[in-house]
């Protein structure tokens, strides 16, 4: 131990999951603590990672960083879900949209009450009972729309540009204490006894000591992977897509406040609105798809003119077996990766440093600690992991890759899902994990599952009550969404980011 009771803590790398962990201990471990990050401006940040979910704002509200401010700084845009073409049928589109849909009655979710009158043939659309959906299709946002009396079931995240965000977690990072350090890592120095790390050597002879490592490496996993060799368990027989490009364009018209995913010949391209430019990307699988194809694909699909070459980025689907190995932490792609589907990277990075600040070990680091922070790392990976085969075993594509991903095995517990939902439209949220039962609800729903029943509760009011009662969340959601200007309008007066400073 260096000092004080608490760790000296040396963070490697500074790429989104360097600064949100440094901004993040620097802000919530008491003063005494010493925390240095190294980085390397010669080998850069990954650069992609801009589309994220609700819970990030409660990361940057932690963090005292305003919204309107942050937008501003990073470029961002608000985004209210992530819509999915043509996953079901070439044609067809949803939307998983954040926050509530309709309203819950007692103790049953609004969806039964939905099912049954969609079994009587009166169901108008779903999504038309969900303030965030409404608003995301006609290009609305405000974050308080002033409808006093009823919550308005909003929840929303934010599309931004992941380097300008480092940039500003920097920032506050570095004016709470944490000492940056510019070099590259040469190599690790590791206790001939215990096998922990003690130091890491840096070019230009310097040596930097400390007792909890945390990896940020991104892809590399210098200090995990390199130095401590902890196993990669492998998902992609569950995930194959292993490959993507990344294209920024120029911006055509105003930026909508949603992501959208359109599945591909092998694979899916996404579309991020920013306020400077649009982001797009092709995830796709090698073994169905070249990479010419895959460039010809995005290059013909993309809206505005681009703005760089197409960057290709190699990956494996999976993650570390002990994301906590002796004294490292490894958090960001270091831990493993899940292609980008879902928004949920980024998350995960904020959800492990919750889980440091929880099990933060007051001096050397200790195996029951790091044991727990593995388990619960474990469960929340699974479940983002089912969630996002969920898309591709419900695909209704002809293709070679769909025919492939609707065949494929699927792990028993989201089989059971699937079944559950099926036979009688019940969702259950297990544990702490991510995704809420209105997330499942609308994949399944949205991708052609229809349930053959409801829960016999929602049977109760009359015809006409159920009628009223479904009229009434209808009409809610969309007076909250007109309530609001327009996503462009908000932007412009609230959070307009100087053109020339955004990349
Ligand atoms: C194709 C793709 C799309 C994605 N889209 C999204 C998305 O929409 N939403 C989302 O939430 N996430 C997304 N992600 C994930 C997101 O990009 C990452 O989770 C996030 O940027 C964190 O990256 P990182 O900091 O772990 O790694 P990196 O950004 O790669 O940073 C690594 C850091 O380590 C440093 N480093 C490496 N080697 C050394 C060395 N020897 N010495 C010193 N420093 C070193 C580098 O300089 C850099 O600072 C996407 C990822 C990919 C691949």
């Amino acid at each position: 131990m260096t000092g004080s009771s608490l760790p000296s803590i040396v963070i490697l790398g500074g790429g989104s999951a360097g600064w949100m962990v440094a901004a993040a201990l620097s802000r919530f471990l008491p003063a005494q603590r010493r925390i240095t990050l190294i980085e390397s401006d010669e080998i850069g940040a990954v650069g992609v990672g801009e589309a994220t979910i609700p819970q990030i704002r409660l990361f940057n509200q932690h963090l005292g960083i305003d919204e309107n401010a942050f937008l501003k700084a990073t470029a961002g845009t608000f985004k209210l879900g992530i819509e999915f073409v043509g996953w079901g049928a070439p044609h067809d589109r949803y939307i998983h949209a954040f926050g509530q849909i309709g309203r819950s009655l007692g103790l049953l979710p609004f969806h039964h009450y939905w099912l049954r009158a969609r079994a009587r043939g009166v169901a108008d659309d779903l999504w038309d009972h969900s303030a965030s959906a409404v608003a995301a299709r006609s290009g609305r946002f405000a974050p308080d729309p002033g409808r006093p009396g009823l919550p308005s079931g909003l929840a929303w995240a934010y599309q931004f540009d992941a380097s300008l965000y480092a940039r500003l977690l920097r920032q506050h990072a570095e004016a709470n204490g944490v000492t940056r350090i510019e070099g590259r890592m040469t190599h690790a120095t590791r206790d001939p006894d215990s096998g922990d790390i003690q130091s890491l050597a840096l070019d230009g002879g310097r040596s930097v000591a400390g007792d909890l490592f945390i990896d940020c490496t991104g892809f590399r996993a210098l200090l995990i992977g390199d130095t401590l060799a902890a196993p990669f368990d492998d998902w992609s027989r569950h995930l194959p897509c292993d490959r993507a490009l990344a294209v920024p364009t120029a911006s055509v018209g105003a930026p909508d406040p949603f992501t959208r995913a359109t599945a591909r010949a092998a694979g899916w391209q996404w579309r991020i609105p920013l306020q400077h430019r649009t982001g797009n990307g092709l995830v796709y699988s090698s073994a169905f798809m070249d990479d010419d194809e895959a460039a010809s694909t995005l290059l013909a699909n993309v809206e505005g003119r681009p703005l760089a070459d197409p960057r290709p980025i190699r990956f494996t689907t999976g993650k570390r077996r002990a994301q906590w190995t002796r004294n490292c932490v490894a958090i960001g792609l270091s831990a493993g990766f899940l292609e980008p589907l879902e928004s949920t990277s980024i998350h995960l990075i904020q959800s492990a440093i919750s889980r440091l600040l929880a099990l933060m070990p007051a001096g050397r680091a200790q195996d029951d600690e790091a044991a727990e922070f593995n388990r619960q790392a474990d469960a929340e990976w699974q479940s983002v992991r089912d969630f996002l085969i969920l898309h591709y075993h419900l695909n209704g594509r002809d293709e070679p890759f769909w025919r492939d991903r609707r065949a494929a095995a699927i792990p028993d517990s989201l089989s059971r899902r699937i079944a559950l939902f099926r036979s009688s439209g019940r969702l259950f949220r297990e544990g702490d994990e991510l995704f809420t039962e209105v997330g499942w609800l609308q994949v399944m729903l949205g991708q052609g599952v229809v349930p053959q029943g409801f829960n016999p509760l929602a049977g109760e009011p009359s015809d006409q009550a159920l009628s009223e009662f479904l009229k009434l969340t209808r009409h809610h959601a969309g007076a909250v969404a007109r309530a609001m200007p327009t996503h462009a309008d908000y932007l412009h007066r609230h959070c307009a980011t100087d053109q020339r400073k955004a990349s």
